[in-house]
């Protein structure tokens, strides 16, 4: 991989033996290791059992009696499988909790978005994974997932200004019809997304 790398900064016109560019393709190839794409089941079974709001699977959901909890801002890095250039940003997750149960973990839902953020990725299939991922340790899997993401393909051609970001949204369960928890959890957001300074 280092001389790959070597390769692309002489396709550059680069003198890769350059005092300054002799570690180049070594620190490269080290960062660029960190979205090595790792089985799924090694990294997250453990974590994942012992469920959240584990319950009845018949049990009938009751949505009135029902809050929606958000996690806002949770920070990720990628990499855009299209040009091998990082994208960042942030997730929302929102998702229905009954009274007397805790919410999922902030530090679990932190290292699945964590696990799909480190691999070649893109922003939408990132988004999806991470409702996936989060549903089965929900009464009835109803999630909505929001990424909010600046990628750097995009802004160093041009296509996206410097600062602005994109978003993608993955909606499972009855967040697909309740348009009032839709919007209650888009006000979370709006206002996390303020208190951001955006
Ligand atoms: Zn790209």
């Amino acid at each position: 991989m280092v001389t790959a790398v070597s390769s692309i900064l002489k396709s550059l016109g680069e003198d890769s033996l350059r005092k300054e560019l002799t570690g180049t393709p070594g620190r490269f190839v080290k960062w660029l290791m960190n979205f090595q794409s790792i089985d799924m089941d090694l990294k997250l079974n453990g974590s994942l059992s012992g469920g959240v709001d584990t319950f009845d699977p018949d049990r009938e959901v009751n949505f009135k009696d029902r809050q929606i909890h958000c996690e806002l801002n949770l920070p990720f890095w990628s990499q855009c499988e299209h040009h091998i250039l990082p994208f960042h940003g942030v997730v929302h997750i929102g998702y229905f909790i009954s009274e007397g149960f805790d919410p999922i973990a902030k530090s679990l839902v932190q290292s699945i978005v964590h696990f799909y953020g480190f691999k070649l990725q893109v922003q939408e299939r990132l988004t999806r994974q991470i409702a996936e991922t989060i549903a089965p340790l929900l009464l009835g899997g109803h999630v909505i997932v929001v990424v909010e993401a600046s990628h750097t393909c995009m802004i160093s051609r041009g296509i996206e200004k410097f600062g602005s970001s994109t978003a993608t949204i993955a909606v499972l369960g009855h967040f697909s019809t309740d348009l009032a928890a839709k919007a209650m959890f888009f006000q979370s957001v709006a206002s996390a997304t303020t208190s951001r300074g955006q």
